[in-house]
């Protein structure tokens, strides 16, 4: 039985999975239309000449980016292309105008290789203090900071990657920029699975995760009266040599998207975070991390005590072997939160009740 009611639709739209899926936090799976407009595309570059086809595919694509800035707030003439998230947040950093020893502020689930590219540049992080034990933003804090310093801007994690707490981005833009700071959202494991419309500065993702598009394709959206300064020309220069099949596909999920409807959507992947983290509480001592109730379908299991990651690769690798695609989740990847890895599941709108049955099931009976 499907725990979303949009469950049937969405499945009979893919192939029949080899394994239970629940890893769309990775890669979600593509329908058959998004893999069909992604090799349409290719015929065409063959047949016509690669750039005879992008110009012939100029209507799709400005609708593509339309639909996508649409889901994220933004105009169609803002949205940026680039291979991956990373990619995305690089070329961004590139064409910033920053001081030399820039301070950004961060939350606790930042992802790791973020943290890595900030570094390397030699920016001064901070994390921002928590509400509570799960790790969200404490508003009233960051409000009583800003009043006495003022960061060159706050980078958010929208959902982090391996817990899937959802940040308040909306306030936190809202009080940021009453002390006219800056917010860039790393929405790459957000977009297509909440609502992204934050108002924030900078925003960008990937298409291969939530939304179920191809891989290699990320995105960056500047909006025009950004408090952060960026070259945006630069930002949207020498792009020509892009995957443009990708981008089509990426269109095509994004499209099925607004065809079921975004919040029915987010709404029905939120209950299943529900019901996943219900039927999983208290499992042979297997801990989930979130709220219950938290609006996400990123689940996150901490290990048992005793137990090290490698154990946990273990677990990951023994589901695996029975039928459950699952993700190890390495602490390197939420380095301000976790010490050890966790499990993480990220089903997406075809899971079933069945699926989670046998998940609970090997985790209760697994020889770790
Ligand atoms: C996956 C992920 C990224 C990176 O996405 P790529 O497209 O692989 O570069 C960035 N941030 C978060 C939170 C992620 O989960």
């Amino acid at each position: 039985m499907f725990l979303s009611d949009l469950g049937s639709d969405w499945h009979a739209a893919r192939i029949e999975p080899g394994i239970v899926h629940l890893d769309s936090a990775s890669a979600g799976r593509s329908s058959n239309a998004v893999i069909e407009a992604i090799t349409a595309h290719l015929w065409e570059e063959s047949k016509h000449g690669s750039y005879v086809a992008m110009d012939a595919a100029t209507a799709a694509l400005a609708q593509g980016s339309r639909e996508l800035a649409a889901l994220i707030g933004h105009s169609a003439d803002e949205v940026v292309y680039r291979d991956t998230a990373r990619a995305a947040l690089r070329a961004l950093l590139g064409v910033a105008n920053l001081p030399l020893a820039a301070t950004i502020w961060v939350a606790k689930n930042e992802f790791g290789p973020n943290l890595v590219e900030f570094e390397r540049r030699g920016y001064a992080v901070h994390t921002l203090p928590q509400a509570d034990v799960y790790g969200h933003v404490d508003t009233d804090a960051l409000e009583n900071m800003l009043q006495f310093e003022q960061p060159d801007f706050i980078h958010i994690c929208h959902i982090g990657s391996a817990v899937g707490i959802v940040q308040p981005v909306a306030e936190i833009v809202r009080i940021a920029h009453a002390a006219n700071v800056p917010v860039v959202v790393d929405m790459a494991q957000s977009v297509g699975h909440v609502s992204t419309t934050t108002g924030a500065d900078v925003v960008y993702g990937t298409s291969r995760k939530w939304l179920t598009g191809p891989r290699g394709v990320g995105f960056v959206a500047v909006r025009p009266d950004s408090r952060l300064p960026v070259d945006t020309e630069a930002l949207a220069a020498g792009t020509t040599g892009g995957f443009i099949a990708g981008r089509l596909g990426l269109g095509a999920a994004v499209d099925e998207l607004i065809t079921l409807g975004p919040d029915r959507v987010f709404d029905e992947l939120a209950g299943i975070g529900r019901a996943v983290r219900e039927r999983l509480t208290g499992i042979a001592s297997w801990e989930v991390v979130e709220p219950v109730d938290e609006r996400s379908a990123l689940i996150t299991l901490a290990p048992p005590p005793g137990f090290q990651s490698a154990d946990v690769v273990g677990v990951a690798e023994h589901l695996r072997q029975v039928g459950l695609l699952v993700t190890p989740a390495v602490a390197e990847r939420t380095p301000l939160m976790l010490d050890t890895a966790v499990l993480r599941l990220s089903p997406h709108l075809d899971a079933t009740r069945e699926d989670i049955d046998r998940l609970a099931a090997e985790l209760r009976t697994t020889g770790y």
